[in-house]
């Protein structure tokens, strides 16, 4: 029987790359929903690509694809909307006993803990998308708890900038990443390094690892996925070409490993580097461990803060290298309160954006 497949943010980079692979295995998977924010005719010409898919735009209402969730009940929904709005089609998912091909992080980021234990409440499998997070999956399902998580990090095209030379970056520049084609608030988050700070988060509660033991590295041609130590000293790493279908491609088939017929990694002329991360240059990294390991709502807040920061970047408000000193001044709040529920979630998440906002209008 072909599994049924929900596709949420299927105009984006990751629902372009998961219809692909659907694509390309049409008689073992098919499309029972698609969802959009507002890009309507991209969504239209995908109805006639996937007649019998139900086409969700949630512009105007999130509540149609939450509905449409509930009702469907797909086999496996990969989740691959951008940012926060990810989180309720999140615990949708689970609440309707689908497995989750999670790509959002921000999903985990803001609510980790609550999230998992629904999950396992529900015996519902959470398959991380994120290349690092699916290589660490991955990686511990074929060899022993690790003693430690190696993320690596391609380090985003300001690796060799300086300090002073990062304050006059426009979103321009920060939107030309040198190897992967994603959207642009990852693509902003990968320039300052707040995507690894954000899956060094994510690492924790997946991973159930506490923040000491997730170190990153970067890694300029993001060909090695991640890594993990084991007790006896030896590191197992995951290495392919950097192509989202990958992971997505294994989330789709897990727990089977199957073949794929994706271009293979070749080492006739393949030159592998690692370095250490510049914590001055890339305060988010700094910033991550220490919300990771207050934890309660401050890795929510760490998410918000950055995400209003981000936004006021792209509509030239402020400088690139404020993001982390509105990120770091959120953070100085109180966000110890530990959480059992989702509204308690969204309000540090609004609070926070709050926060993050009033200081916006102060440096603008
Ligand atoms: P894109 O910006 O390319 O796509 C985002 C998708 O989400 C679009 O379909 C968009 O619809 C939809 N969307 C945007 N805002 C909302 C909203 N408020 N409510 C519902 N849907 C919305 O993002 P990416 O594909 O790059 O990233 C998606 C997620 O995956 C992020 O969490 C990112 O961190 C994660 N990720 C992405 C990777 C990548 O390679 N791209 C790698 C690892 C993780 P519309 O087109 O209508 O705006
Ligand atoms: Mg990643």
């Amino acid at each position: 029987m072909k599994k049924r497949i929900a596709v949420l943010g299927a105009t984006g980079s990751i629902g372009k790359s998961s219809l692909d692979v659907i694509e390309r295995e049409s008689e073992k998977f098919s499309v029972v929903l698609l969802s959009a924010h507002s890009s309507r005719s991209q969504l239209e010409q995908l109805k006639k690509q996937w007649p019998s898919a139900v086409c969700v735009l949630t512009g105007e209402s999130s509540q149609t694809l939450l509905d449409a969730i509930k009702d469907l009940q797909p086999d496996i929904i990969i989740n691959g909307i951008s940012g926060s709005a990810g989180l309720e089609p999140s615990f949708a998912a689970i609440e309707a006993g689908s497995n989750l091909a999670l790509a959002n992080k921000e999903t985990i980021v803001m609510a980790g803990k609550l999230i998992l234990s629904l999950a396992k409440e529900k015996n519902v499998k959470i398959i991380p998308v994120d290349s690092e997070h699916s290589a660490i999956f991955h990686l511990i399902e074929a060899h022993n708890a690790p003693e430690e998580i190696i993320l690596t990090a391609s380090g985003g095209p300001f690796r060799k900038l300086s300090l002073k030379e990062m304050e006059k970056v426009t979103a321009q520049d920060a939107l030309s990443h040198p190897t992967w084609k994603m959207g642009q608030k990852i693509t902003i988050d990968s320039a300052s390094m707040a995507n690894k700070g954000l899956e060094i988060i994510e690492a924790c509660y997946f991973f159930n690892m506490p923040a000491e033991k997730i170190k990153v590295v970067i890694h300029p041609q993001s060909i090695v996925h991640s890594m993990i130590r084991l007790s006896n000293g030896a590191f197992y790493a995951q290495l392919s070409k950097p192509d989202m279908r990958h992971p997505i491609h294994d989330a789709l088939h897990w727990p089977q490993a199957a073949r794929n017929n994706l271009d293979i990694l070749n080492f006739d002329s393949l030159t592998l580097e690692f370095e250490k991360p510049c914590l001055e240059k890339f305060p988010m990294l700094g910033l991550a461990w220490k919300a990771a390991e207050k934890g309660g709502l401050y890795t929510c807040a760490y998410n918000a803060a950055n995400e209003e920061a981000v936004a006021a970047f792209l509509q030239q408000k402020i400088r690139f290298t404020d993001i982390p000193v509105i990120t770091c001044s959120v953070l100085e709040k109180n966000w110890s309160l530990h959480y059992s529920d989702k509204e308690t979630i969204l309000k540090a998440d609004s609070d926070a954006r709050l926060e993050a906002v009033k200081i916006i209008k102060k440096m603008a």
